[in-house]
């Protein structure tokens, strides 16, 4: 499918600002960190953006471009603001459409996803006569993802993880909604079959739900370590471990765990 995402303003345009904190910065990099979610994780998707940087870019050249390009789905990212007491998340589809639409079936989907992980008041599912819902051709959500005048919400908004955690929300609403495929996991750290060898894995976490792998991902990226998701499959079951590293000298393992476990995150080693 082809997913046009929308980091809403930039360039001349900052949209809304409080706390030190400015909408354009905010939705741009909770978009970057989508696509690249999206991107890493799923075969069939491709994703273009209205901007990549700080650039100013009017509302109907971005709606022209997706209209053009021939999106199947419109996905603009924005924050809120009021007057500091508001908080929370809602999100928009096109004021007309039926809550039986195509469009709604999609925004509840996503919806669903969104709210499990952004750790903000939830203010329902809203329509409005916004530009970019109304002159996109295909089936268009727009988000608000908190309130930039609330102090609450903009803690959330300075801290990386969270930004990442409201995107991934939005990568599982995406890729529950089109029926996405996974990519499977590269084999990048065997050593070659049939050298005798053993390989000793560092396993930052094992879980039952992809999303708390990814979480802990973004956690281990924060503090230096690069990781990545293996599954495996146990009585049947799937398990996404979290692989943060592999080597053929055991110690080194054990140091790579001493290490991740200062940190305040526990690891095992598994040997193959
Ligand atoms: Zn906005």
């Amino acid at each position: 499918m082809k997913l046009y995402l929308d980091p809403g303003h930039g360039g001349s345009d900052p949209g809304a600002q409080g706390n030190g904190l400015r909408e354009k910065d905010l939705t741009l990099d909770i978009a970057l960190k989508l696509r690249s979610i999206l991107e890493n994780n799923y075969n069939n998707i491709e994703v273009r953006m209205s901007r990549t940087s700080d650039v100013t870019k009017s509302l109907a050249q971005r709606t022209n471009e997706a209209n053009s390009w021939g999106a199947d789905f419109y996905l603009s990212i924005h924050i809120n603001s009021d007057k500091g007491s508001a908080s929370g998340y809602e999100d928009y589809i096109y004021i007309s459409l039926s809550n039986n639409s195509a469009t709604a079936r999609y925004r509840d989907i996503i919806h669903n996803e969104v709210v499990k992980l952004n750790k903000l008041n939830n203010r329902g599912k809203k329509k409005a006569d916004f530009h970019v819902l109304r002159e996109s051709s295909m089936d268009a959500m727009l988000s608000e993802n908190g309130f930039i005048d609330n102090a609450k919400d903009a803690a959330l908004m300075k801290q990386d993880s969270w930004r990442r955690s409201v995107a991934q929300g939005h990568a599982n609403g995406i890729a529950k909604a089109f029926n996405l495929t996974e990519k499977k996991t590269p084999d990048r750290e065997e050593p070659a079959s049939g050298s005798g060898q053993s390989l000793h894995k560092v396993i930052a976490g094992s879980f039952k739900d992809r999303a708390n792998a990814e979480q802990q991902i973004a956690d281990l990226d924060a503090k230096g370590y690069e990781s990545f998701i293996a599954t495996a499959q146990i009585s049947g079951e799937t398990w996404y471990r979290v692989q943060a590293g592999a080597f053929l000298n055991r110690e080194n393992a054990e140091t790579r765990v001493k290490e991740i476990e200062s940190q305040g995150i526990e690891a095992f080693i598994t040997t193959e």
